[in-house]
Order: structure tokens, then C-alpha cells, then sequence
């Protein structure tokens, strides 16, 4: 059952200091139920405060929360019994059994999904008698996700759910995102990645400092850029009066690491001197690739700084 005005969750105004740090300085969303809302931002944004205020573990010092359609000034055990926390790193105990794990879990609830039904969810089933010990990391991880289903719940908190899993993993855990959102659950996702954000968001709120500084669809949020195109290409070792000539050639110019990215409102003619530039200074576009802008390139014209450092 989700909430009969079609929002699952409305938060105005939510603030968390400790003392002078702001983590959460006045925050307000809005999520309609059945979709997945992220919020992505760097280390220290202010997202596991968010999330852990709204799961019921921290007190905020002031805003309003309504959820499932009751105002509420703090999440209480009414509201927990339709919430679905994924706790970080499960740290299970390596000698139980998958299935051991998951039944252990549902006795804490009076109506809980049975342990079939909670492994299907995770794409399981066929590790239902495995040992722990014995599961990968995008398998613990996925059975962490069960775990926070037992109880089958309508609001989802998945804080960092793909963190440290290699990419196939990742996409496994996506594949189990897309279902729970086929199922009309309402999902809250935290992440670092911005292609994971892009991939399962409906809407997406990025947070910087305790607050919110952009939010939309993530087509509308790359659309911020406006008609902007990125020319990547590795450059090696590359000095200042190069980047100076190449950023003559188009609207703007950074470089990250071995990449150079060329921001151009006007591919065609900014290519065309580019390529001019590299053949008559003999400076190679190494692995060269043309791009709309992404959700890091917007986190980083709002900021000046990459999501992940
Ligand atoms: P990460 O991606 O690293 O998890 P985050 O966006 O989730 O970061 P928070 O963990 O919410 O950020 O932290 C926001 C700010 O609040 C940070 O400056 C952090 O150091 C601070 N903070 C978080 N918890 C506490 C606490 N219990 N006591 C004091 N400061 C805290």
C-alpha cells in the first residue's frame, strides 16, 4: 500500500547541525511514490544524515517530514514497519546459510515475506543453502538488499548500495533497483557514480554542502548545460599555454588527470581547429571521444570540484 495522494515522502526544510557543522542546512523534496529518487553528491554532502533522519535513526533539529501521507516530526515504529533500511556492509555471520540469514531477519516482523519470495527479489534463489563465507561481494550485497525486504516494504533506503563492487555487480544490483521499481516500491538511493544515478533515477537531487544545488530529471539536469558537447582526449603531460590555446577553441577547457575536456557549443568548427591545433603542433588527440555532458560534468560547473576526488 503506498500513500493515496501518490507521494510517498515530502520533506520541507530538514536541518541536522553538529554542532557548526551544517549536514543537513535545510533541505526540501518531494517523491512520488514508485519512483526512484537519488541524491548524489561528494563525501560529506549531507546524504547519510538525509537518509538517516528519514530511516528513523537521527533526530532532526527542525523541518517537516510526511510520509505515507501522516505529518510526522520524527520517523517512529509505525512508520519503520514500511521502511526497508539496506544496512551498510551486512556483516553477516560467514557460518550461516543464505537462507539461515534471511529467516533470522524475517522472524523480527510479524508479517514477513517468506525466504523463496525474498531470494527471488535478489536474484538468489539458487543460493538459498550457500554459506555466507562462500558468496561474492555483489552476492552479500544483493542479500543485504533482501534482508532489507523481509518485511516488504513500500519506501526503500539503499545508501551506496553499489560502493566497491566490480562493474558486473553493479549492474546485477541495478537489474534488482529496476525490479523493486517495477513493483511500484518507492526507492531512495544514495550514490558516488553518476552513470548509476542516470541509469535508475527518475529524479535526482544533487547535494553539496548540507544542500540541495541542483535537482531534475537527470536528462534535465545534463540539459542545465545547454547545448553543450564534450571533446575528451588523453593528453599526457600537457602545459598551461596549450590549454590556453585550446580553450580559444571552444567555451571551456579542463583538464583531470591524463584527460582534457573541451567544452564546445559549436562541435563542427571547435573540431576543426582542433584537429589543425594537434597536426601543427604534433600533439596527439589520443583516444578522442565526443559526449553529451553527464551529471559529473554538471556537479562540477555548479562546483568546481568532481564528485569523487
Ligand atoms: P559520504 O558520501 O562520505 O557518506 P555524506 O554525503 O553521506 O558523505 P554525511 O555522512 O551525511 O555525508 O556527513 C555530512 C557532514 O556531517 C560531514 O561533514 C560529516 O563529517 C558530518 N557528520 C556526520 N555525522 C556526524 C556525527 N555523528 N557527528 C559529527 N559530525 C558528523
Amino acid at each position: 500500500m503506498t500513500a493515496t495522494n501518490g507521494i510517498t515522502l515530502r520533506v520541507t526544510e530538514l536541518k541536522k547541525y553538529y554542532g557548526k557543522i551544517h549536514a543537513v542546512d535545510g533541505v526540501s523534496f518531494v517523491i512520488p511514490s514508485g519512483s526512484v529518487f537519488t541524491i548524489l553528491g561528494p563525501n560529506g554532502a549531507g546524504k547519510t544524515t538525509t537518509l538517516e533522519i528519514l530511516e528513523g535513526i537521527r533526530v532532526p533539529d527542525a523541518g517537516e517530514i510526511e510520509v505515507f501521507g501522516v505529518r510526522v516530526k520524527q520517523i517512529d515504529r509505525e512508520v519503520k514497519k514500511r521502511l526497508g533500511v539496506l544496512l551498510q556492509d551486512g556483516n553477516f555471520e560467514p557460518y550461516l546459510k543464505v537462507k539461515e540469514v534471511v529467516k533470522l531477519f524475517a522472524s523480527f516482523f510479524p508479517a514477513a515475506l517468506s525466504v523463496e519470495e525474498v531470494l527471488r527479489r535478489v536474484a538468489l534463489q539458487e543460493k538459498g543453502s550457500a554459506y555466507i563465507r562462500t558468496l561474492s561481494g555483489g552476492q552479500r550485497q544483493r542479500l543485504a538488499v533482501g534482508v532489507a525486504l523481509v518485511n516488504d516494504p513500500d519506501l526503500i533506503f539503499l545508501d551506496e548500495p553499489t560502493t566497491g563492487l566490480d562493474p558486473q555487480a553493479r549492474r546485477n544490483m541495478w537489474s534488482v533497483i529496476t525490479n523493486l521499481k517495477e513493483q511500484r516500491k518507492t526507492i531512495i538511493l544514495t550514490t558516488h557514480y553518476m552513470e548509476e544515478a542516470e541509469a535508475l533515477s527518475d529524479y535526482v537531487c544533487i547535494m553539496d554542502n548540507g544542500v540541495i544545488i541542483a535537482e531534475g530529471t537527470p536528462r534535465e539536469l545534463a540539459a542545465r548545460l545547454g547545448q553543450e558537447t564534450i571533446i575528451e582526449f588523453s593528453a599526457g603531460s600537457i602545459d598551461t599555454e596549450w590549454l590556453d590555446q585550446l580553450s580559444s577553441f571552444g567555451k571551456g577547457v579542463r583538464k583531470d588527470g591524463e584527460i582534457v575536456y573541451v567544452e564546445t557549443e559549436d562541435l563542427v568548427e571547435t573540431m576543426e581547429q582542433m584537429l589543425a591545433w594537434s597536426r601543427e603542433k604534433r600533439i596527439p588527440l589520443k583516444n578522442m571521444i565526443v559526449r553529451q555532458p553527464n551529471l559529473e560534468d554538471v556537479f562540477l560547473s555548479l562546483t568546481g570540484r568532481k564528485l569523487r576526488e
